[in-house]
């Protein structure tokens, strides 16, 4: 049961009464941390309607990326229940689930991650536009050993290129039908599942919708999969690299805007350079590239992200991550792949918050199109086969090479600040830099491996 839109719902009661109908007694109050983790609180049926006004009530600084004090007015977190995004969760029998909005002292809270989102797509609505997105999750099914480290869950899954394989395909039915299934019950149309080009590796596509619609059903996505993956014994993980030697997983955006006629902005059939983008098209596509090391902070945003963005061999040939900062026609080595007039931006894992990711290229893609800025050439080569000065002499900048880098690129970028708001700016980079600053002190295993009894 979707309880989308339909004026007859904008009531509490009445939802009450639906929920109840479907057999629901317990909802939960969901809210997305600054690092793209579900939280919330279970709320029994009866006092749904806390859930709206004032909202679920948490401690404001034991969520991460809040920077709320301990004490006083400022330090309760509301989530308050955005009634159109009610779902019954067909794989947790009795539940419901809200997408919340942070309040905080009865005012939008300027560091939540759907309010970020929510005054980005405000900008593209004053212009009449709707940024519509397909994010495509890629993901591993592991198994924990006992020693804590994971390795893929189906020991028969080993071909060096493992792609599209059947058999690694279909041994998984029992996860990926059941994921399939309580999607679907959702309203999520997924329209294909494949096997993708690392052992225990996946992919699950379901239609595109609306930005903040599109953050609301990756969580779900995520949610469903996270419980499913576990009730069958095995771990869903979407960390970006989770084994040196093969691909990681993106989560690319598919991106294109709507006009209020339902046109599709990006497109124009007449393009000279024959990729069918319209100027604004082209606009929006420079401010991505333009803003791209700022941009890698928000949509890459883990130690482990960078491990994924690198060039070279794996078992299977090729990573098929970007690393480079261009674009091209159907061309999967750069960082925009353009194809049907929309945009892939490759860039994003799935460590990435989604409505932080999602708003940051709203607004990197603004700033092109405000500015008018241009993106040069498109790149018709393979960009993996050529060497970094010819690359280089081309035009091709490269993305930050680990977090740190990142976060810097993100704190110079003065118009990506200030349009996700330069105190949510301030703590994402704080709480980003201390990631990378503990990880940075950690000695690895590869540093004893080699440096032990070498001087
Ligand atoms: N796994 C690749 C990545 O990390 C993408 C593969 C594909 O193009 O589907 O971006
Ligand atoms: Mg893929």
């Amino acid at each position: 049961m979707t309880m989308a839109n339909g004026a007859e719902l904008n009531s509490v009661e009445m939802l009450k009464a639906r929920l109840r109908e479907a057999g629901v007694r317990y909802v939960f109050a969901q809210f997305t941390d600054i690092q793209g983790v579900a939280k919330g609180k279970t709320i029994p049926l009866a006092h749904l309607e806390d859930v709206f006004l004032p909202g679920a009530g948490f401690s404001g600084p034991s969520i991460w990326g809040t920077g709320l004090p301990r004490h006083g007015l400022r330090s309760e977190y509301y989530g308050r229940g955005d009634i159109t995004t009610a779902q019954v969760l067909p794989w947790l029998p009795g539940h419901a689930r809200i997408v919340c909005d942070g309040y905080v002292g009865g005012e939008p809270f300027d560091l939540c991650p759907r309010q970020i989102l929510r005054r980005q797509v405000e900008r593209l609505a004053a212009r009449g536009w709707t940024l519509n997105a397909g994010l495509e999750p890629e993901f591993f099914l592991l198994q924990r050993n006992a020693d804590g480290s994971v390795r893929p869950a189906d020991a028969h899954d080993h071909l060096e290129k493992p792609s599209y394989d059947y058999k690694s395909l279909t041994r998984q039915q029992a996860f990926l039908g059941a994921l399939t299934d309580a999607l679907q019950a959702c309203g999520l149309d997924v329209f294909q599942i494949d096997h993708e080009d690392a052992s225990g590796q996946y992919e699950l596509n379901y239609h595109y919708s609306d930005a903040l619609t599109a953050a609301d059903r990756f969580m779900l996505f995520k949610m469903a999969a996270h419980s499913i993956a576990e009730s069958l014994g095995m771990v869903f993980s979407m960390m970006p690299k989770p084994f040196a030697n093969m691909p990681g997983s993106g989560l690319h955006f598919h991106l294109s805007i709507a006009d209020e006629a339902g046109g599709a902005v990006f497109t124009d059939r007449s393009d000279a350079q024959g990729l069918g983008l319209s100027r604004t098209g082209y606009h929006f596509l420079a401010g991505l590239l333009h803003h791209a090391p700022a941009l890698a902070a928000l949509c890459a945003p883990t130690v482990n992200s960078y491990k994924r963005l690198v060039v070279g061999e794996s078992l299977s040939g090729t990573t098929w991550a970007p690393a480079h900062i261009g674009y091209g026609d159907n061309n999967r080595t750069m960082l925009v792949r353009v194809a049907h007039s929309r945009l892939e931006w490759r860039l994003p894992d799935a460590s990435a918050n989604p409505y932080l990711a999602l708003a940051a290229v709203i607004a990197a893609g603004l700033d092109g199109v405000a500015r008018a800025l241009e993106p040069g050439a498109p790149f018709g080569d393979d960009a993996y086969e050529l060497p970094l000065s010819v690359l280089r002499e081309r035009g091709l900048g490269q993305l930050p090479g680990n977090l740190g880098d990142a976060v810097s690129a993100l704190e110079a970028d003065t118009v990506l600040g200030e349009a996700l708001g330069s105190a949510f700016t301030a703590e994402f980079c704080r709480f980003k830099r201390m990631e990378w600053i503990e990880y940075s002190r950690a000695v690895h295993s590869w540093e004893t491996e080699r440096y032990a009894d070498r001087f």
